[in-house]
């Protein structure tokens, strides 16, 4: 519907300026990516009018779409390159995913609750992203055949920081994720060179937890 598809690239522009711009994010390949990717695709039908709010939306299972800032903040954290391949844990919606593949080379994402993943996997063929390879399984272990990534994106809170995916990480890779509490987390950015691992933390937010065998035990 061209007339409706207008309304909501009216939507997307003003959510750039207002709430992505006008706080910081520099990046122009992040502001590229958000003024091009149609964010109410990839939440239910009565919530598409809501999809260039300020805020999370819910998508099922209990599970939600970030923020757009939050969206925005990780990926410019993560100085992304055209021939990167990135890996992201917590594919819920996708639109982190969408986001990330518009930027990059190719992007490998992993879901852990079945449902979720077999809807964003049509999402994903229906919006023809060929450069978003998917997998339903716990991605707190990471992906080790495809590794190493040159970033890393958790989407979902960790109780700490999972070793094993900074093993899968490239020298000179980026890693941004949640670490905190169920209630609050702090967002930190990890960069790893020759001497090891380096912490810088980007501030306060709020995920879903984290859940398997390298994060969350529990629901
Ligand atoms: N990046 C998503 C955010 C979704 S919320 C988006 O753009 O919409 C976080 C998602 O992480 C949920 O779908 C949840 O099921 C998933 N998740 C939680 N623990 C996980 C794990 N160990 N492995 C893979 N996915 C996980």
């Amino acid at each position: 519907m061209p007339a409706n598809s207008l309304k909501y690239e009216r939507m997307r522009e003003q959510m750039v300026e207002k709430q992505i711009a006008a706080r910081g994010i520099t990046d122009t390949y992040v502001l590229a990516a958000m003024r091009k990717i149609p964010r109410h695709l990839f939440v239910s039908e009565a919530l598409m009018d809501q999809a260039y709010g300020d805020f999370p939306l819910p998508i099922g299972e209990q599970q939600t779409i970030s923020q757009p800032f939050i969206v925005a903040e990780m990926t410019q954290a993560l100085q992304l390159n055209k021939d990167d391949r990135v890996l992201e844990i917590g594919t819920g919606s996708g639109y982190q995913a969408a986001i990330l593949a518009e930027i990059v080379f190719r992007v490998y994402t992993i879901e852990r609750i079945h449902s979720i993943f077999v809807k964003t996997r049509r999402l994903f063929d229906k919006l023809r992203y060929h450069n978003i390879v998917t997998k339903y399984s716990d991605g707190t272990s990471g992906w080790i055949d495809e590794s190493p990534f040159d970033a890393i994106i958790v989407t979902a809170g960790a109780p700490e920081i999972p070793k094993v995916l900074v093993d899968q990480l490239s020298v000179g890779g980026r890693m941004v994720l949640p670490v905190g509490d169920q209630y609050s987390q702090d967002l930190i950015r990890l960069y790893k060179d020759d001497e090891g691992i380096h912490k810088t933390s980007l501030g306060g937010c709020r995920f879903v937890k984290l859940v398997g065998e390298h994060g969350w035990r529990d629901q």
